[in-house]
C-alpha cells in the first residue's frame, strides 16, 4: 500500500474530479480561477469579475484575508471583501476560491467560498487541515514554498482522511536558490501528482513567478504537462494594486 492511501490513484473510493455547484474540476475543460490578489474595493472588484466573465472565465479568486509576508502591508478587506466577492459571484456567476487564514476564521469564511484556498504558509498546518477535512466545501490546496512533493500529498491526505475528498491541488512555485523569479515553478510536479494521485492538480505561475512576462509560457506549459486548470492574478490597475 502506498503512503497516499486516500490521494493514491489506485484508491477504489475516490474520483479524480472535483464538483464545485455545476462547475467540475478535473474534467474535460481546464478551470480558469481568475480574480485580483486581493479585494481591493467594490469597483475594483467589479470591474474585474466583469472582465474574468466576459473571458469565460467561471471561477473568481480574492484573498479578503491576506498573509502578507509584511505586518505592515495591506492585509485584506476582511469581512467587507467576503461579501464583495459573494456580490460578484451573484452579478456574473463565478464560483468564489478564497483564502482562509486558518481555523478561526472557516466559520466566517464558509458562506461566502465555493472554495476555500489554504495557502502555501498553511500548507502545514495539520490541525487546521483535518478541520476543512470535516466541511463539504472543495478545498484547494497550495503546495507549501519549500514543501516536497511527498510532503504536499501527505498535506491533502489529511483533509481526505477526515472525510473530505473534495481536495484540488496547486503547484504555487517553490523557493530555490536562484531568485531571478519570485519562485520556480515546479512543472514537473504536476505530472509527477498526477502518476502518484488521483487528485485534481492546477498551476498558479502568478505566485509562481511574480513576473508578468512569464504568466502566459508557464500557464501552456503547465497545461501541456497536464494541469487540469489554472489559477491567474489579474487586475484593472496593475500598476495600482496593493499586492
Ligand atoms: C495568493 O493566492 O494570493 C497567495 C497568497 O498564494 P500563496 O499561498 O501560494 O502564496
Ligand atoms: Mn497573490
Amino acid at each position: 500500500m502506498s503512503e497516499y492511501k486516500l490521494a493514491s490513484k489506485q484508491h477504489p473510493l475516490h474520483k479524480s474530479q472535483v464538483q464545485v455547484g455545476d462547475e467540475l474540476v478535473g474534467g474535460d475543460e481546464l478551470s480558469i480561477i481568475a480574480g485580483p490578489c486581493a479585494v481591493e474595493s467594490a469597483e475594483q472588484l467589479d470591474e474585474i469579475a466583469k472582465g474574468v466573465a466576459s473571458a469565460g472565465v467561471r471561477f473568481i479568486r480574492g484573498g479578503a484575508y491576506k498573509p502578507r509576508t509584511s505586518p505592515y502591508d495591506f492585509q485584506g478587506l476582511g469581512k467587507e471583501g467576503l461579501k464583495l466577492l459573494r456580490e460578484a459571484s451573484n452579478k456574473y456567476q463565478l464560483k468564489v476560491v478564497t483564502e482562509v487564514l486558518g481555523s478561526f476564521l472557516i466559520e466566517e469564511v464558509y458562506p461566502y467560498a465555493d472554495v476555500l484556498q489554504v495557502g502555501s504558509r498553511n500548507m502545514k498546518n495539520y490541525q487546521f487541515l483535518k478541520e476543512l477535512g470535516r466541511l463539504d466545501k472543495p478545498v484547494l490546496l497550495k503546495r507549501g514554498m519549500s514543501s516536497s512533493v511527498k510532503e504536499w500529498l501527505l498535506a491533502a491526505e489529511y483533509i481526505l482522511l477526515s472525510g473530505n475528498e473534495n481536495v484540488v491541488l496547486c503547484e504555487r512555485g517553490i523557493r530555490t536558490f536562484d531568485t531571478s523569479s519570485r519562485n520556480t515553478m515546479d512543472i514537473a510536479a504536476i505530472p509527477l501528482v498526477k502518476e502518484l494521485s488521483h487528485l485534481p492538480v492546477i498551476a498558479d505561475p502568478s505566485q509562481g513567478t511574480g513576473k508578468r512576462s512569464l504568466i502566459k509560457p508557464l500557464s501552456l506549459a503547465a497545461i501541456a504537462a497536464g494541469a487540469d486548470g489554472l489559477m491567474i492574478e489579474v487586475h484593472n490597475q496593475p500598476e495600482n494594486a496593493l499586492s
